[in-house]
């Protein structure tokens, strides 16, 4: 069985992550020791450049070895794309840039207080999810996954992570926070990110063997 290493700390990632591998006989790990390594500041303006600097900077501890990043956030139509790089950190107060922890709960509450006046029919968003692998800290390539949805104005389900339980995915007619990880993986911008990057590692792959 072939192992990906993934470079974060944020278990829902690694989650979506294993189910969308799951029928591939990939197995998912997070970079070893990762929590001792110290972390890289996420200060892109974009997806993509925050992604290649996770999977550059954290690829130079494992020399040789492929490692993935992604950089991911929630971009609302009614709030001019915002949360958008900012999403992990929306409600974090910006009077006090040390603090470094931000809840989901607090950064759903912040969602839901932004979007208070506007209409159901304008609360339309997407996520989008930026993969990239890089190895011995350069980047062979990136992999971009977005998927849309409307924005409840109140939170369903107990699966999942982050903005999930406000996100409504109308192909499945659920939020993320009521799908399964199987489920996840098919609809969502990580397992749409995943995909491409599979075609692309398989491709590869055979390429080396054949
Ligand atoms: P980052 O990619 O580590 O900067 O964090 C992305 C942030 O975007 C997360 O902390 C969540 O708040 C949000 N986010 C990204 N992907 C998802 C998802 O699949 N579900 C819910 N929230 C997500």
């Amino acid at each position: 069985m072939k192992r990906l290493l993934i470079a974060t700390r944020n278990p829902g990632k690694l989650r979506d992550f294993a189910g969308a591998a799951a029928s591939f006989d990939i197995e998912i790990a997070a970079l070893p020791d990762f929590s001792s390594l110290p972390t890289v500041a996420e200060d892109g303006h974009t997806f993509e450049a925050n992604a290649r600097k996770k999977a550059e900077a954290y690829s130079r501890y494992v020399p040789n070895e492929m490692v993935l990043a992604d950089d991911s956030g929630l971009e609302v139509d009614a709030l001019g794309g915002a949360p958008g790089v900012h999403s992990a950190r929306y409600a974090a107060d910006a009077s006090d840039p040390r603090n470094r922890e931000v809840t989901d709960e607090a950064n759903n509450a912040r969602l839901l207080r932004e979007l208070k006046h506007v209409p159901p029919s304008q609360r339309t968003g997407r996520f989008v999810c930026v993969l990239a692998a890089a190895r011995s800290g350069r980047t062979l390539k990136v992999f971009r996954g977005e998927v849309e949805g409307m924005i409840l104005d109140t939170p369903s389900g107990d699966q999942g992570f982050g903005y999930d339980p406000l996100f409504f995915c109308p192909a499945i007619q659920k939020t993320f926070a009521e799908l399964s990880p199987e489920e996840k993986a098919r609809y969502s911008h990580r397992g749409a990110a995943f995909q491409k990057f599979l075609s692309w590692y398989c491709s590869q792959a055979a390429g080396e063997h054949g």
